[in-house]
């Protein structure tokens, strides 16, 4: 039996966490937590007992006090909140889906308690990569990957000897947008962008995925997961995604996991890893797929993989500062405030007028990704 908390479990992987933990009895639910959604968070609670949640919103959190005033669980809010939630005292695993940056502090502090992580937020190894991978070693703590990327690569790693790796083939989706060109992609909206060819995932994700951001965070999370130089890191498009990533070894060997896009796959790996669990998803059919393919990403339509490479590059507080330029971009694009291709210009326009930093605490950290918001939010077009 496994005690976990999920942090971030009223969204797209939360759910699916929670589906997972419902399809075995090897775990014991103990924490969760929500942004805003307490009706959905008020059934979790009624299902899978925790003992504590965190509401983000504390108005929110003041509505479910008394929606739930019949349970005993104690509720708590803010990031305060989420800090204790990722720390409660039992837990083995904390799963780590909430969005954004706003999961850097509890992954630290989950991490300095000794918690195994189960990593959903890649925004946290974006951002705060070299302070959480130090840490996690400090600690001896184990991060495994939920991103289906990151856990095929993962996958594709075991038995084998991390010095004899040539490559990572890391694949993409290619997104809604694949083969266009930036002259037809001026009057996307944010319903066209919104409309996953494969996965089904969260507003900001989808988003990330259609500019190629997800795919450029996603190359820093493998930086920093693997340990590998960023220049072995190879984004392939692969519009299919069946193939969910890769491993070529000096021998020319190259292994590869393959799957149905489901996240659940990953996310109970993550959490029963080494060990495989039988389960009843539906499973892939090469044969009624037929045909796999691949082609090189197009980096100059798709300019936020360009700018991940870059700030990848350039190291230190950058990928910060990249990660919350996007945050604030993808936002006012969803609210209409901004055209579709002003996001990679706001990311673009922060980083250059950013000075970056080699070395920073965990408080200086969350205050680079604070400024770069502001500059960001700021940026007139
Ligand atoms: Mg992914």
């Amino acid at each position: 039996m496994k005690n976990i908390s999920i942090l971030g479990s009223t969204g797209s992987i939360g759910v699916q966490t929670l589906e997972v933990v419902r399809a075995t009895s090897d775990f014991r639910v103990l924490g969760l937590s929500t942004n805003g959604s307490i009706e959905l968070l008020e059934e979790q609670i009624r299902e899978f007992k925790p003992l504590k949640v965190a509401v983000m919103d504390e108005k929110k959190a003041n509505m479910l006090i008394d929606k739930i005033k019949d349970l005993d669980v104690e509720v708590l809010t803010g990031l305060d909140g989420l800090v204790k939630i990722a720390t409660m005292e039992k837990v083995d695993t904390v799963v780590m889906s909430v969005v954004g940056n706003i999961g850097i502090k509890p992954t630290y502090e989950a991490i300095r308690a000794k918690k195994e992580i189960a990593l959903a937020t890649k925004e946290v190894l974006v951002s705060g990569g070299s302070l959480i991978i130090n840490e996690a070693k400090k600690q001896g703590v184990k991060i495994y990957p939920i991103d289906s990327e990151h856990s095929a690569i993962f996958q594709s790693l075991q038995g084998n000897d991390m010095n004899k790796i040539e490559k990572i083939i890391l694949t993409a989706s290619g997104g809604p947008f694949r083969g266009k060109t930036a002259e037809q992609l001026k009057d996307v909206t944010p319903e066209m962008a919104l409309k996953h060819p494969n996965w089904s995932m969260g507003a900001k994700i989808t988003i990330d995925s259609s500019t190629m951001m997800n795919k450029g965070l996603e190359v820093i999370e493998a930086k920093w997961l693997f340990d590998v130089d960023v220049n072995k890191i190879q984004v392939l498009v692969h519009p299919q995604s069946i193939v969910h990533s890769a491993v070529e070894y000096e021998d020319g060997a190259v292994m590869a996991q393959l799957g149905i896009p489901d996240m659940k796959v990953p996310i109970s790996y993550a959490l029963t890893y080494p060990k495989r669990e039988k389960n009843l998803f539906e499973k892939l059919n090469l044969a009624k797929v037929g045909t796999l393919t691949f082609e090189e990403p197009d980096l100059k339509t798709f300019r936020c993989l360009a700018l991940a490479y870059k700030a990848i590059e350039v190291g230190g507080s950058m990928p910060a500062v990249l990660n919350a330029a996007n945050e604030i971009a993808v936002e006012k694009f969803l609210n209409k405030e901004i055209k579709y291709l002003d996001i990679p210009t706001i990311i673009e326009t922060t980083m250059t007028a950013y000075t970056v930093k080699y070395n920073f605490t965990i408080e200086e950290l969350l205050e680079t990704d604070e400024w770069g918001r502001k500059y960001a939010q700021n940026i007139e077009l």
